[in-house]
């Protein structure tokens, strides 16, 4: 087992400590959240805390996610290397970068202009080229890209109810996994589509993410 000299985690232990020990094993996975720098995704003060067994706060008020919940949300979607992704919350662009590193192509949408510019750069300078960025309201989903329906879909807020814009803009077949709830209460969800269009759904673990905001409509006359 490696350790830093400041006694901040590792990348490898905290795939064998936050991500083996708790049943993800696929290598395709490990790899990849062992070589992609979480560090460059936080700002300078949290480097050594990139690591941790935790979400931690990013700029705008929201939140890069706990490492496990990034894998553990990446897994459900048994990634080969062939797929179409519609991500919804770019944020530090660290989930971006794992699906890029393990996807064929990433959408990914965000509400904040300065969160997806940064994101954007960070993803760059890692070498991903197979990424397209966005920002505005991602529960409309992504229609220039939906003629062809996306493989999968990940949203990294949580809403109450899955916005049926992106249910239509996912294959039958596809996966899409997302924690739905209230303020208090998420839960993860996987809710593969089925051929009539209903959904199998499977209830990984309670979590707790930032909310997804819905554009308001504007006022009714
Ligand atoms: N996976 C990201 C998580 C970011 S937090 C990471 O690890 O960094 C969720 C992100 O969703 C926030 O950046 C927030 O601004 C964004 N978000 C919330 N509602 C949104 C919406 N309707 N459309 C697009 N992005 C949204």
């Amino acid at each position: 087992m490696t350790h830093s000299r400041d006694n901040s985690i590792t990348p490898l232990q905290m795939v064998h400590e936050q991500l083996r020990q708790r049943g993800l094993t696929s290598a395709r996975l490990l790899q990849a959240m062992a070589t992609i720098p979480r560090e460059k995704f936080v700002s300078e003060d949290l480097r050594t805390a990139a690591y941790e067994d935790r979400a931690l706060p990013i700029e705008c008020k929201q939140t890069i996610s706990q490492p496990y919940i990034v894998a553990l949300m990446t897994n459900a979607l048994q990634l080969t290397g062939q797929e179409r992704i519609l991500e919804i919350g770019t944020g530090s662009g660290y989930q971006t970068a794992i699906l890029a590193e393990l996807a064929a192509e990433v959408f990914t949408v965000e509400q904040h202009a300065a969160l997806s510019q940064q994101a954007r750069s960070r993803v760059f300078q890692l070498g991903f080229t197979n990424v397209r960025y966005a920002v505005g309201d991602g529960t409309r989903g992504w229609q220039d890209a939906a003629h062809l329906p996306f493989d999968h879909i990940l949203i990294a807020a949580y809403a109450e109810v899955c916005p049926p814009a992106l249910w239509q803009q996912l294959a039958v077949g596809g996966r899409l996994v997302a924690p739905f709830g209230s303020t208090k209460q998420q839960v993860l969800n996987v809710r593969t589509k089925q051929l009539d269009g209903t959904a199998t759904i499977e209830y990984l673990t309670p979590c707790r993410f930032v909310p997804l905001i819905h554009d308001r409509q504007p006022p009714q006359s």
